[in-house]
C-alpha cells in the first residue's frame, strides 16, 4: 500500500492532489499543514471521514515534529507543496517566505535523510520525496523561447528566489546524502479551492461584486495556465514512473497575457450570469471593471513551458483545455460563495498587495 505524507494538502494544490491521489483504493494520505492563512481545513472536506486519511496540523519547519510524524506513518512518499506562495506578499514581506519555502524545505529534507538512513535498502530505495515547484525559479522570457529543465536559474521575485534555493537543496541532498528526491517545475495553476488573492479567481469574485478588475501594467505578461488537476495527475506520474535526481517540468500548453485571461474570464461569466441583468452592478458587461493599474516591482515578462520531457518519460499530458479549466473554474466559484466568504472571513480584503517595492523606490 502507498502512504503519502503530504505538506500543505490543505492549500490550493495540495487539497487537489490529496482527493485526486485518495481516488486510488490503495493508498493512505497524512497531510502535514500549518494552516497558515491559505490552508483551510474546509478544503479537505470531502476526505475527512476516509479512514485511509489523516490530518496533522504542524510546521514543516519544526524538525522534531515532523521526525515523530515520519516515524509513525512510515511514507512511502513525501510530496512538499508546503509553501509561502503569493509573489505580492514576497514583495510585501519575504521572511515568511524564507522561513517556509528555505529552511521548511531543509528541515524536510534532513528529518527524511535521517528517519530512511534506519530503513531497510529496499524501503530507502522505494522511497521518494518530491519537491513541488515553479516554473518562476527560471526568471524571464523575451517573447521567444520556452524553459527546458537545462534552463539556468535566474530567480526575480523573492518567492522564487526561495523557491529557487528548496531546489538546490533538494538537488544537493540527492547528490550528496542519496536521498531519492525528484524536482517538478510547473507552470500557473488555476482551478477549485485557489485562495482568492491569485489572479483568476480575484477577478472572478470582484466582477461578481461589481468591483474592479485590477490590471498590472499594460496586461501583456504572459503565463503558461494549467488546470490543477492536470498539474496534480503529473505529480501522480513522477512518483510512478519519474527518476531520482531529475526534474520536470509540467507546463498546460496554455500561454495566454493577463489581459486575455481577464477578457476570457469575463466572457465565460457573461455566458452563466450576465452582467446586465444584475443592475445591482451598474455596468452593461464585466469587461466595463477592467482597469490597468500600477505594476508588480520586478514583474517577469514571459513564463512559458517545455514540458516535453515529463510527457516523454513520464506518460504524462495535461488534459484540459484552457476554456474547458475556465469554464469549470467558473463554475465552481459560481457554486461555493460560502467558501469564498469563509477562506477570506478576517484576513483578507483582496485590496492590492505588493507595492511595498514601488513605495520604497
Ligand atoms: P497555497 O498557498 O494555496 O497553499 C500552501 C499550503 O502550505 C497551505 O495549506 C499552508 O497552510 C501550507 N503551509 C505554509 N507554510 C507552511 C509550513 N511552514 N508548514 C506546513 N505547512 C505550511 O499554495 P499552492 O498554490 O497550493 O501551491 C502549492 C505548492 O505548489 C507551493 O510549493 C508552490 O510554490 C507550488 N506551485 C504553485 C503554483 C501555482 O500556480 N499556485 C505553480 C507552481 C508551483
Amino acid at each position: 500500500m502507498e502512504r503519502f505524507l503530504v505538506t500543505g494538502g490543505a492549500g490550493f494544490i495540495g487539497s487537489n492532489f490529496v482527493r485526486l491521489a485518495l481516488e486510488e483504493p490503495q493508498r493512505r494520505v497524512l497531510v502535514l499543514d500549518k494552516l497558515t492563512y491559505a490552508g483551510r481545513p474546509e478544503n479537505l472536506e470531502s476526505v475527512q471521514d476516509d479512514e485511509r486519511f489523516a490530518f496533522e496540523q504542524a510546521d514543516i519547519a519544526d524538525r522534531e515534529a515532523v521526525t515523530r510524524l515520519l516515524k509513525g506513518f512510515r511514507p512511502t512518499a513525501v510530496i512538499n507543496f508546503a509553501a509561502e506562495s503569493h509573489v505580492d506578499r514576497s514583495i510585501d514581506d519575504p521572511s515568511d517566505f524564507i522561513r517556509t519555502n528555505v529552511v521548511g524545505a531543509f528541515e524536510l529534507l534532513e528529518a527524511s535523510r535521517r528517519v530512511i538512513g534506519d530503513w531497510s535498502d529496499a524501503d530507502r530505495k522505494a522511497f521518494r520525496f518530491l519537491h513541488v515547484s515553479t516554473d518562476e525559479v527560471y526568471g524571464s522570457l523575451g517573447e521567444e523561447g520556452l524553459f527546458t529543465e537545462e534552463t539556468s536559474y535566474a530567480p526575480n521575485s523573492p518567492y522564487a528566489a526561495s523557491k529557487a534555493g528548496a531546489d538546490h537543496l533538494v538537488r544537493a541532498y540527492f547528490k550528496t546524502f542519496g536521498l531519492p528526491a525528484l524536482v517538478t517545475n510547473c507552470s500557473n495553476n488555476y482551478g477549485p479551492h485557489q485562495f482568492p488573492e491569485k489572479l483568476i479567481p480575484l477577478m472572478i469574485l470582484n466582477a461578481l461584486e461589481g468591483r474592479d478588475l485590477p490590471i498590472y501594467g499594460d496586461g501583456s505578461n504572459v503565463r503558461d495556465w494549467i488546470y490543477v488537476e492536470d498539474h496534480c495527475e503529473g505529480i501522480l506520474a513522477a512518483l510512478a514512473n519519474g527518476r531520482p535526481g531529475e526534474k520536470y517540468n509540467f507546463g498546460g500548453a496554455a500561454e495566454r497575457s493577463n489581459l486575455e485571461v481577464v477578457d476570457s474570464l469575463c466572457a465565460a461569466l457573461e455566458k452563466e450570469v450576465p452582467a446586465a441583468k444584475n443592475e445591482a452592478l451598474k455596468v452593461d458587461s464585466y469587461g466595463d471593471l477592467k482597469r490597468f493599474v500600477t505594476d508588480r516591482p520586478g514583474h517577469d515578462w514571459r513564463y512559458a513551458i517545455d514540458d516535453s520531457k515529463a510527457r516523454r518519460e513520464l506518460d504524462w499530458a495535461p488534459k484540459h483545455s484552457f476554456e474547458q479549466g475556465l469554464a469549470a473554474t467558473v463554475n465552481w466559484y459560481l457554486e461555493n460563495r460560502d467558501w469564498c466568504t469563509a477562506v477570506q472571513q478576517a484576513n483578507y480584503d483582496r485590496d492590492r498587495l505588493g507595492l511595498a517595492g514601488v513605495a520604497q523606490g
